[in-house]
């Protein structure tokens, strides 16, 4: 089994809180370890917790995950595209 990027977005959570199978586990971290996307995405997604923790609210927001696979995605398409249609999408 190879875990590609976006599989792992789906188990970063699980993983900050210890709840990935054995098997599971192993796999993100074999590719964390080679993968500075998401290595990245760990790191920050890690800070946010410590940063909520340090306010003694423990909880994630509602649509937490909801809006940071949206972000996630969002930052892939990025890495796709390129960062020069890095523009705000009009609305007219
Ligand atoms: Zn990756």
């Amino acid at each position: 089994m190879v875990l590609e990027c976006k599989h792992v977005w789906e188990h970063i959570s699980g993983y900050l809180d210890g709840n990935l199978d054995a098997a599971v586990l192993e796999e993100v971290q074999k590719h964390l370890e080679h993968c500075e996307i998401c290595s990245a995405i760990l790191d920050s997604t890690r800070n946010i917790l410590i940063l909520t923790a340090d306010e003694r609210v423990f909880e994630l927001p509602l649509g937490f995950s909801e809006r940071l696979h949206a972000r996630l995605e969002a930052e892939m398409q990025g890495f796709s595209y390129g960062a020069a249609a890095a523009g705000d999408e009009g609305d007219t």
